[in-house]
């Protein structure tokens, strides 16, 4: 798949755009003025594989805290992630207030929506994009829809009411979260700012996908490069957030869209915060984009396997290699094979580094091992799963 040509953004040693890595990024939802609660999540998003990382800054202190967490940061081996600061209706008031917390975060993002809410004016985001500029930052300007420019919707609106064929509301909302970004990051870009990462992100994945698209063939249009975020916003949790939000990124990476990924999932209580970031890595695993562990390829099982054997040896080998990322990092684009029995079993193998096929419920109790598509050895017994996992260990040092 054809990457969209975007510009290439340097923040610490991190590139976005261009032909660098689609990067992983997450948000905290510790209270940011516990420095220490809040540098202790950023370290935990980071180990999972956060590659940027989100704080919100709503309150001065918010603001006061931020230079304690970097401190925490660069203490504790993190010195070169960088830290977004989030910003809503007073980002411009404290970035000035706290020039400290302005130096310490390494990118700022802006909602054009709230900035100068309730206001005929845009003073507010002219003042933020000129301390942006003063501290040489990076800055995402991201359009949300739940807090859409409400002057520029009217008066979109309006102008399309007058139209002989009028749109859909649904589509001039589209087309008014695409022109609120898009508009920003040429004023921005006017005033000097020659770092801009833009999103438009919505919570309904047709108009999400749609609100990209259009904003890609914008940029097209009008010979504008800027890296994208992108993300599903509000996309839920559990099983609705995960699939609704991979099927809405899919679809723009797949068309070459999207410089960051972020998959916003509402944790189930007690839920760990890093869930969002392994469902980053596995959606870019799965596109063949990037690669971060051995890919395990299982069958589902069926009627004729034995099921909770089969499906302990699947999630323990899934368990057993989760972690070589760190461990074994060549050993990323790795494909083991577990399969449920003779019928797609030894084709699967063949295709896989490291395979095994189970006995089915009638089969005799034994499971061919393959390795690099070839015959190696049948496991029969008891310590058959131990026995595969010596193997697979054996062959990964070798
Ligand atoms: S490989 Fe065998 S056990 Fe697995 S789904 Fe196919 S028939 Fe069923």
């Amino acid at each position: 798949m054809q990457r969209f040509k975007t510009n290439k953004i340097q923040i610490k040693n991190t590139l976005i755009g261009g032909d660098s890595p689609i990067l992983i990024q997450s948000m905290t939802n510790t209270d940011t003025s516990d420095p220490k609660a809040t540098a202790e999540q950023i370290m935990q998003l980071a180990d999972a594989g956060s590659e940027i990382v989100r704080i919100t800054v709503n309150n001065e202190a918010a603001a006061k805290a931020v230079p304690e967490i970097r401190q925490i940061l660069n203490e504790k081996g993190y010195k070169e992630l960088p830290i977004v600061g989030d910003f809503h209706f007073n980002g411009h008031k404290l970035l000035k207030d706290y020039p400290e917390m302005a130096k310490d975060l390494d990118k700022y993002r802006i909602n054009p929506g709230n900035c100068d809410y309730a206001k005929a004016t845009d003073d507010n985001f002219t003042e933020f994009i000129k301390i942006a500029i003063e501290h040489d930052k990076a800055v995402r300007i991201g359009a949300n829809w739940g807090s859409l420019d409400q002057k520029l919707l009217s008066k979109m609106m309006d102008e399309n009411a007058k139209r002989i064929k009028p749109k859909s509301d649904k589509e001039v909302l589209v087309d008014a979260i695409v022109e609120s970004a898009f508009s920003s990051a040429l004023k921005a870009e006017k005033l000097g700012l020659n770092k801009i990462i833009l999103s438009v992100k919505m919570s309904d994945l047709n108009d999400m996908v749609n609100a990209y698209e259009k904003l890609a063939a914008r940029m097209l249009k009008e010979a504008k490069n800027y890296p994208l975020h992108i993300g599903l916003t509000e996309a839920g949790g559990g099983m609705q957030g995960l699939v609704a939000s991979s099927a809405a990124l899919a679809i723009l990476l797949r068309q070459g869209i999207g410089d960051t990924i972020r998959i916003s999932l509402t944790p189930a209580p007690n839920e760990a915060r890093t869930k969002e970031v392994e469902a980053c890595k596995t959606l870019l695993q799965s596109l063949g984009i990037r690669s971060f562990k051995p890919k395990v390829t299982s069958c589902p099982g069926c009627g004729r396997t034995d099921s909770s054997y089969f499906q302990e040896l699947a999630s323990d080998i899934n368990e057993y290699v989760k972690d070589w990322q760190k461990k074994y990092p060549k050993a990323k684009g790795l494909n083991i094979a577990v399969m449920g029995c003779v019928v797609n079993g030894p084709g699967e193998s063949k295709h896989a580094d490291i395979a095994i096929s189970l006995p089915g419920n009638s089969e005799e109790k034994m499971a061919p091992v393959y390795l690099d598509g070839k015959f190696y050895k049948t496991l029969t017994g008891e310590n058959i799963k131990e026995s595969f996992l010596e193997i697979l260990e054996n062959y990964i040092q070798e």
